[in-house]
């Protein structure tokens, strides 16, 4: 039998799950809920995460969007992911939800923004200075 320790981060709970395989039986231990019982059977099973990361944007003054998985990802697929993310640029305009990568290898799984970037200008200097008043 093979043990395997796990924190189940489904909630801020946090708690030590003791996951022991043998065969192909798997059984939990240490969870306060089932969705720690779920989370630890899939440790072993299809690990997944869902993935936040940043992606260039087509402007010579904005950096970059936030983006997201659409759903949890085989966490083996992450470095890859990632590598294509860092490596692509966007052009602008992008919507909140706007499909940045679709049915990434095949998981039926988006990559979408997580933020919204219509155009890529900064606020203007004006709107930045506040006045004497404003300051008081
Ligand atoms: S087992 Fe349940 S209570 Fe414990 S961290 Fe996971 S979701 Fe939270």
């Amino acid at each position: 039998m093979k043990k395997i320790e796990k924190i189940c981060i489904n909630c801020p709970a946090g708690c030590h799950l003791e996951i022991a395989v043998d065969d192909n039986k798997i059984s939990v231990s240490g969870n306060r809920c089932p969705k720690g019982k779920s989370y630890g059977e899939s440790e072993i099973t299809d690990p997944r995460r869902t993935v936040t990361a940043a992606v260039l944007v087509k402007s010579d003054k904005r950096c970059c969007i936030p983006v997201k998985s659409s759903a949890p990802l085989p966490v083996k697929l992450i470095p890859a992911l990632l590598k294509k993310l860092y490596s692509m640029t966007v052009g602008l305009p992008i919507r909140h939800g706007d499909v940045i990568i679709k049915n990434f290898s095949g998981t039926a799984i988006d990559i979408i923004a997580a933020g919204e970037m219509l155009n890529s200008d900064f606020p203007s200097e004006k709107n930045l200075q506040l006045s004497e008043t404003e300051l008081i």
